[in-house]
């Protein structure tokens, strides 16, 4: 379905942009991968489907590099077709214990770096009629939580960011729409699985049923195939009117 199109996904060497990149290249896409770490598993894994994956390194937390970035693509495939933007890093503390350095990481590279790439990539979409953008959120782009001030006002404007870019796109045949997970059990979320167990001296199967008892009905984590395959859905033609969603598989966490 997505053959000749490129994807550029944004935090894709692990977790939810790895699963994603998976699911658009499955469908024919070539990719270009981002993110920290070894990426040299990640392309292979994606060229193993059958399609082109290059690799570049911009930190997402600076725009000169997401504009080398952008350019590298353009250079190397011609043109981003598909946007995904989800690089995203967590950090837990109460507001007046949250680290100053903390709080602009966590907006720079959650938010600010998808209006950078937006931004970059609008004219070259436009200019072909065809677009998708789409922003991994989260369901604390819908709901807060304590002690994720940071994360919950990051992602809240990025599902702002998204309705806008829809807007501006309206007729045209570009969308823009947010996913907005709930708990998907990658390096991010690990992490405070391991918080938890260590503040409650308690096992890791302990503090993950608990981690997903406080918040998600289902009692079930999202998968980043089942992320993948949402993304596959907006890029096809069933998606063509979909337009500023915010759509959450969250095991019912912000139905309640
Ligand atoms: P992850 O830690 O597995 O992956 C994050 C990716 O972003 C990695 O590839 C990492 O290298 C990259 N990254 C981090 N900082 C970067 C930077 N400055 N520049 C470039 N790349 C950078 O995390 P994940 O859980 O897969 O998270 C992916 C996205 O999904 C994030 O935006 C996160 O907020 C969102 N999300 C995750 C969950 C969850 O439960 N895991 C839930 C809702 C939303």
């Amino acid at each position: 379905m997505l053959k000749g199109k490129t994807a550029l996904v944004t935090g894709s060497t692990s977790g939810i942009g790895l699963g994603i990149a998976r699911a658009l290249a499955a469908q024919g896409a070539n990719i270009v991968l981002n993110g920290f770490g070894d990426a040299a598993k990640p392309q292979a894994d994606i060229q193993a489907l059958g399609v082109e994956a290059a690799f570049h390194g911009a930190d997402m937390s600076q725009p000169a590099e997401i504009e080398a970035m952008m350019k590298f693509a353009a250079a190397r495939f011609g043109r981003v077709d598909i946007l995904v933007n989800n690089a995203g890093i967590q950090h837990v503390a109460r507001i007046e214990d949250f680290p100053v350095e903390r709080w602009d990481a966590v907006i720079a590279i959650n938010l600010s770096s998808a209006f950078h790439t937006t931004r970059l990539a609008l004219p070259t979409m436009k200019a072909a009629n065809w677009g998708r953008i789409i922003n991994v959120a989260s369901v604390h782009g819908l709901v807060g939580s304590a002690e994720k001030s940071a994360y919950v006002a990051a992602k809240h404007g990025i599902v702002g960011l998204t309705k806008v870019t829809a807007l501006e796109t309206a007729t045209s045949g570009v969308t823009c729409n947010a996913i907005c997970p709930g708990w998907v059990l990658t390096p991010l979320v690990q992490k405070q699985v391991d918080a938890k167990a260590e503040a409650l001296t308690i096992s890791n199967d302990e503090a993950t049923r608990l981690l997903l008892g406080e918040k998600e009905p289902s009692l079930q984590f999202t998968t980043p195939a089942e992320l993948g395959d949402l993304a596959v859905f907006f890029c096809s033609p069933a998606g063509n009117n979909v337009r500023g969603v915010a759509w959450n598989m969250d095991g019912g966490w912000a139905a309640q």
